[in-house]
């Protein structure tokens, strides 16, 4: 078996032949347990739907990649080592993950986010550019947005390609799979085929997580709109994922299909994957057209292709929870709608957690029992 040397970088000590469990096997648990594997543990996944299927949160046609996270330069720096591994990634699975187009952010009279992002940017040295209404038409054809700034590490990742690709990596390397568990806890994990003890469970399961732990988090249903921008024609390869993170509105163009999504990062009312129904309001179409037609006028009328409700897991911060229970279950969750960009990074800082390592990135701001969990919402766009 190859695998990279770059995937085990930053890593200590080695303790082979763990037995470790992780409990949901959506993007975070399957990256968790690629890791694991690269560290000589033996892993079984959990999960009840294979990767890329089920009503989890990391399925669907595209996920914006991004490094600007207005001044918060800690998160400006996740997101450039995890573009790292992505492209460590791509070479592993031999396709390409993330489409580089760009990440553009509109500013509005009085808007923040845009320029507090680009002053982040620049001062760690990348490439960040502010760019006048003509430039931004002159670059994208049909897209007229104003003033704005451009992360050019921004783009779009694919999530079918890269969970179904995951899914055959960790086949290959002897990766157990089980369906639903039943009963977790820090060492053992129940399911339809019996009980199971481990040396470390690592529970990576989403909107199902308080299932078995106390997290602080909520779970918001999120409108999704897919438009037919067929009508771009070749001009949509090159469009940029864009948004206003003020209003919380963003469009991702998915070339494969030949659609572009809008939704809003905005947390929206409390739901459930098991329970809601997952029909868009007619007022919340209107109103992701609306914000389509502003930016791109040509596709005002365009079709709707697809409607669909995802859910996110929010916390009243907007930060991650990576942390151990003091029983010592590992717990990944918390993504608030922003989470799958750190994937491969969140994957190795959980699996470190399971094996008793030192995480490569301080974990303090992403503790379960931090205050900021217990606050009011402090944040409503990150
Ligand atoms: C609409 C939407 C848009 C988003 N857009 C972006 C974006 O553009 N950029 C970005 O970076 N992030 C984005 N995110 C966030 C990102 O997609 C999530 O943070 C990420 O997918 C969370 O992954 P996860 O593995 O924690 O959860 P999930 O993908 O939900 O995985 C949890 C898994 O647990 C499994 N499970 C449930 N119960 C059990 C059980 N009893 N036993 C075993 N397994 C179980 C489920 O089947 C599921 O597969 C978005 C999220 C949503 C919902």
């Amino acid at each position: 078996m190859t695998r990279m040397a770059p995937k085990r970088e930053g890593l200590k000590a080695s303790q082979t032949a763990k037995q470790v469990a992780v409990v949901g096997g959506g993007i975070m648990g399957a990256m968790t347990a690629a890791h694991l594997v690269d560290q000589g543990a033996k892993v079984t996944l959990y999960d009840p739907n294979l990767m890329g299927t089920g009503p989890g949160a990391s399925v669907d046609t595209g996920r914006s990649f991004r490094v600007h996270y207005g001044e918060d330069k800690g998160l400006i720096k996740m997101a450039v080592r995890s573009r790292v591994l992505w492209g460590n990634w791509e070479r592993e699975l031999g396709r390409p993950l993330l489409h580089t187009t760009g990440k553009l952010l509109i500013e509005e009279p009085g808007d923040r986010h845009a320029r507090d992002s680009w002053r982040a940017m620049r001062s760690l040295g990348l490439r960040a550019d502010r760019m006048s209404k003509g430039a931004v038409s002159e670059e994208w054809p049909g897209l007229h947005t104003g003033a704005a700034t451009v992360d050019r590490m921004g783009g779009v990742l694919d999530p079918m390609v890269i969970l179904q690709g995951l899914l055959v990596w960790l086949a290959s390397r002897g990766v157990d799979f089980k369906g639903e568990a039943f009963d977790v806890t820090t060492t053992a994990v129940e399911c339809a085929k019996g009980r199971a003890e481990f040396d470390s469970v690592v529970l990576t399961a989403g909107a199902w997580t308080r299932r078995w732990t106390e997290v602080s988090m909520e779970v918001t249903r999120q409108e999704l709109v897919y438009f037919d921008a067929s009508a771009l024609g070749g001009r949509l390869q090159n469009l940029p994922v864009f948004s206003h993170m003020e209003s919380g509105f963003y469009a991702i163009p998915t070339v494969k299909d030949g659609r572009i999504k809008v939704a809003n990062h905005h947390p929206g009312v409390q739901g459930h994957p098991d329970g809601d129904a997952r029909q868009v309001s007619a007022a919340f179409e209107q109103e992701a057209r609306k914000f389509l037609g502003r930016y791109i006028p040509e596709l005002a009328e365009a079709d709707v292709a697809r409607r669909y409700v995802c859910f996110y897991s929010g916390t009243a911060d907007r930060d991650f929870i990576l942390d151990r229970t003091s029983e010592g279950l590992v717990i990944g969750a918390g993504f608030s709608g922003h989470g799958f960009k750190f994937a491969p990074l969140i994957g190795r800082l959980l699996a470190q957690l399971a094996l008793g390592l030192e995480p490569e990135v301080n974990l303090d701001r992403f503790s379960m029992k931090r205050p900021a969990l217990r606050g009011a919402r402090t944040k409503i766009a990150v």
